[in-house]
């Protein structure tokens, strides 16, 4: 019998339009799940990947796709931990070895197998994606499928990487990037207590972030933040997050850091940028790489939404459409977080 097809967008050449095709519906070898996928955000992450932005690039052809929630289809022999009918999300953690020291102590995003979702392991750019059940998001009800998809990768990075500035309730994290991460960042910030500065260089991001809540906007294209913030909060911002894909903001995220405070780099343009070593040095300040979040991360940013504290801001598009939505995404004209959904396939 002919195997079911399925559709999908690949990536066949990098920096070329992604092609919608149709290939076969995988089967779940030992081990793995099969999700039948409801809703996928589409990351900026999906942007650098498909451009082959990045010094390990994954192999030709993949799919990309790493916000993806769905339904649990089919369970490959030797599964218990999830059931079909459950609802689940594909992340980028896509599976990791469990017995690495990172692994063993609770940092499996830095495991040296660790296996990336939409990356080397084909991603939720398809109607069918197949999962690692030890590693997928366990969405809670009371989340529709397109509000839960952001946050399976901008939320739970952005939670992460704020728990990582180690600011404290009542101290000020400057967010630089006020897009599909951004616009978590500032909620998540609020919720756990933070006073926030968002910068971005778009006035209409800005005004967003406002009405999500911030203390404080600085368009950097117009001013330089690091002199407005330390006019305004008298002194640097006790966390810092860069979240923008632009390596002018990282320049700028340091000198925004107050004495003795932290510095967390999420953003992922390709490059290096100049580290102003002096004030970096006789500040004691900290500069720290945050990469997405563990299965516990997972957990708590979800919480934060079923509780109403975040919530996404989504446009709804339909697969066929992500190459104007990369080209839109590119060019900063997405204003928050593009959800494919996938009942209008
Ligand atoms: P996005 O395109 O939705 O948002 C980017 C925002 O940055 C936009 O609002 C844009 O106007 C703003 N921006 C651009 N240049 C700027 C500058 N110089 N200063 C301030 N703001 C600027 O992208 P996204 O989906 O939020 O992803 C952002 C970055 O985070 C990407 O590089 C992505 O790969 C990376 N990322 C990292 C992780 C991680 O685990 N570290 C996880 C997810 C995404
Ligand atoms: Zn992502
Ligand atoms: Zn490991």
């Amino acid at each position: 019998m002919a195997a079911k097809k399925m559709h999908v967008a690949v990536v066949t050449a990098f920096g070329k339009a992604l092609e919608l095709q149709e290939w076969d519906i995988p089967v779940p070898g030992p081990g793995q799940i099969l999700v039948k996928t409801e809703a996928c955000g589409v990351c900026h992450t999906d942007l650098h990947a498909a451009k082959g932005d990045w010094p390990v690039k994954p192999a030709l052809p993949f799919i990309p796709g790493h916000e993806a929630i769905g339904i649990v289809v089919a369970l490959g022999a030797g599964v218990t931990i999830v059931k079909e009918g459950d609802r689940v999300g594909v992340p980028w953690l896509y599976s990791a070895c469990g017995h690495c020291e990172y692994c063993l102590s609770a940092w499996e995003t830095v495991c040296n197998e660790v296996q990336f979702g939409g990356y080397n392991r084909n991603g939720g750019f398809a109607e069918y994606v197949l999962a690692d059940p030890n590693y997928v998001a366990h969405i809670p009800q009371g989340l529709s499928p397109t509000e839960a998809a952001p946050l399976i990768c901008a939320g739970i990075t952005t939670y992460k990487g704020i728990k990582e500035t180690e600011a404290r309730p009542g101290e000020w994290i400057a967010i630089s990037g006020c897009g599909g991460l951004g616009h978590l960042a500032i909620q998540y910030a609020k919720a756990m207590g933070l006073k926030v500065c968002a910068v971005d260089i778009d006035d209409g991001k800005l005004d967003h972030a406002r009405r999500l809540g911030a203390d404080l906007t600085i368009n950097a294209k117009t001013h330089d933040p690091a002199n407005i913030l330390k006019m305004a909060i008298g002194g640097g911002a006790h966390g810092v997050l860069i979240t923008a894909p632009s390596l002018p903001a990282f320049k700028q995220g340091i000198e925004m850091t107050r004495k003795r405070g932290t510095c967390a780099l999420v953003g992922l343009p390709p490059g290096e940028f100049p580290t102003p070593l002096f004030d970096v040095v006789a500040n004691c300040i900290t500069i720290r790489g945050s990469f997405v979040g563990t299965r516990k991360d997972m957990a708590e940013c979800l919480a934060f939404a079923v509780d109403g504290k975040v919530k996404a801001d989504i446009e709804l598009q339909p697969l066929a459409s992500i190459n104007t939505v990369f080209e839109r995404l590119e060019h900063g004209d997405v204003p928050s977080r593009v959800v494919l959904d996938f009942a209008a396939v």
